[in-house]
């Protein structure tokens, strides 16, 4: 594996003659890296000619300060996972090369409702700089295909929403969720929490399986009530939302109509970690 921590270099690497008409498969992450992570790089190893994995804690992403400096970095041991993957190469920039100092990071783009809605109420701002660092590694890394995970649904939306709207010449690949045997949504946050709330978190999976065991029982809106208050009643959870939305325009849906496009979104405090987690209602 190569890793370069400069955009020239990684672009050098690309351009060589050998690479020219080779299909390039790209995982961008922000490291601590899991299963979840190893299933995306597994995918684009299977439909690429390289793998290409950013890890990138991009400061502009973060609502506040505590979760960027706690966010979990151990670049040696994802490193060698990554190497145990096969990947080729590990873009791993510093912030400085990411954005230059004196330039202000920007995105003429319009998202409409997508990021005002559950995460975007909760983290304003979030997706613009999610949204920024994703459009300038597509520049510099030039992928053929790009792999998200659904368990970051709106993310995962608002890729798509920026690739068709731009016109970026790229496959954005989305990958089901993997979780741990408990039923939680692996994430590199789940690292940061104590052992009683790791023993709690598996609620929030019961929760959502709950949720799709019940449809059609109840209508919509009663549903999401009694799912938030399964929540709500555990002392230890902070919960932001629960909501059940269309998967397109990420808005709430009155009724269980259209029920291929149903989906459950939720993000709740543990502690001082937010988790988040979806599920598809009639999948
Ligand atoms: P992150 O490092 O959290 O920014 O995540 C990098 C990529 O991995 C994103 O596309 C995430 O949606 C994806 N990802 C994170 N956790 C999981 C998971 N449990 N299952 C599948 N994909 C995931």
């Amino acid at each position: 594996m190569n890793t370069y921590i400069l955009i020239s270099d990684l672009r050098k690497k690309l351009n060589e003659p050998g690479n020219k008409n080779k299909s390039v498969g790209f995982v961008p992450t922000m490291g601590a890296l899991h299963e979840g992570h190893l299933s995306l790089i597994r995918q684009s190893k299977q439909e690429n000619d390289i793998t290409v994995c950013s890890i990138f804690v991009n400061p502009i992403q973060f609502n506040n300060e505590g979760d960027l400096s706690g966010y979990p970095r151990m670049m040696e041991q994802d490193s060698k996972l990554l190497i145990e993957e096969g990947v080729d190469i590990l873009f791993a920039p510093e912030v400085d090369e990411m954005y230059p100092p004196g330039e202000e990071p920007q995105l003429d783009l319009d998202f409409g409702r997508l990021d005002k809605v559950m995460e975007g109420k909760y983290r304003p701002g979030h997706f613009k700089g999610v949204a920024i660092v994703v459009k300038k590694l597509f520049d510099f890394v030039q992928p053929t295909r790009a792999y998200f995970g659904k368990k970051d649904f709106q993310q995962l939306t608002i890729i798509k929403h920026m690739v068709s709207s731009m016109k970026i010449p790229v496959e954005v690949i989305a990958c089901e969720t993997v979780r741990e045997p408990d039923g939680l949504a692996m994430s590199s946050r789940n690292l940061k929490l104590t052992i009683g709330e790791r023993e709690m978190a598996s609620q929030i999976y019961d929760v959502l399986m709950f949720t799709k065991a019940n449809v059609e029982t109840s209508p919509v809106k009663k549903l999401q009530g009694i799912a938030h208050k399964r929540l709500a009643t555990n002392p230890a959870f902070r919960v932001d939302y629960f909501e059940i939305v269309d998967m397109q325009t990420l808005l709430p849906v009155a009724s269980w109509e259209n029920p291929e496009n149903i989906i459950a979104c939720t993000a709740l405090y543990l502690g001082d970690i937010r988790l988040i987690d979806n599920m598809e209602l009639f999948s």
